[in-house]
């Protein structure tokens, strides 16, 4: 399996995720159709299925166009978002834990709510396609969820292997990582982090994917119960401390 990011309107990534044996592909989160489409034509490669991490018109913007020119596409997402008829022509809802195969592969959908009822993520061979939940060095904001959910919804998220790949919805990282180091000004992995991020922007390339483990060392909202990252008692005060704190940066 093999994941190519492509970027969509000002910031966004959808990723088509490649069966080499067989050539066929996934969109994940087609924000447009005209990219992904060019893009499974440059990779030489027939999508079969669109994944959809939320509702969010940057993410589902695509599948009319795509469905147009592609027939019989499969359309996962979650099923809260097929009970709110929210995600243009879904074929297939899924629950947390649904496990399904792709060309052979095997792809768990984890539930993630925070940045909206029936987030989810897609999570592959070591490859996670995140969308708005976890960005490189932050988090979406906190929608339709709680504070509570969405604090919940990362710690599942950071449990997954140290070297899993992190494929996120939006190019973020060094917006994310400005205000992690104001965070944690004594965190020199943040600082590094930072500077890798700066480094690539320049060059013009993309900072996906990261690392669930150098997410854990970097991300504050994955470093909740670290006692000094915010002020309060508990992880939801730090939590929510730590997500208003970037709404205001
Ligand atoms: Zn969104
Ligand atoms: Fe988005």
């Amino acid at each position: 399996m093999r994941i190519v990011p492509v970027p969509c309107m000002q910031d966004n990534y959808a990723y088509l995720v490649i069966d080499e044996a067989t050539k066929n592909a996934a969109a994940v989160d087609p924000s447009e159709h005209a990219p992904v489409l060019a893009a499974a034509a440059e990779e030489g490669v027939q999508l079969r299925e669109l994944w959809l991490t939320h509702h969010h018109f940057d993410h589902v913007g695509g599948i009319e166009g795509i469905a147009e020119a592609v027939p019989d596409l499969v359309i996962r997402g979650s099923a809260h978002d097929h009970r709110e008829k929210r995600i243009p022509k879904q074929t297939t809802a899924h629950e947390d834990g649904d496990v399904f195969t792709f060309e052979g592969h095997e792809v768990r959908v984890i539930d993630n709510p925070g940045h909206t009822l029936g987030a989810i993520s897609f999570f592959a061979e070591g490859n996670l396609c995140s969308g708005d939940t976890l960005f490189i060095g932050g988090c979406g904001r906190v929608f339709e969820g709680t504070m509570q959910m969405m604090k919940d919804s990362l710690g599942k998220l950071r449990d997954l292997p140290r070297d899993a790949s992190v494929w996120c919805g939006h190019e973020y990282t060094v917006k994310n990582l400005e205000y992690a180091a104001g965070v944690e000004p004594e965190n020199s992995e943040v600082a590094a982090a930072l500077a890798a991020a700066k480094s690539k922007r320049a060059k013009g390339e993309m900072t996906v994917p990261g690392t669930i483990g150098a997410e854990r060392s970097t991300n504050p909202f994955f470093r909740y119960d670290v006692p000094t990252i915010a002020a309060g008692p508990d992880d939801v005060a730090r939590f929510t401390a730590l997500r208003e704190g970037k709404d205001r940066f």
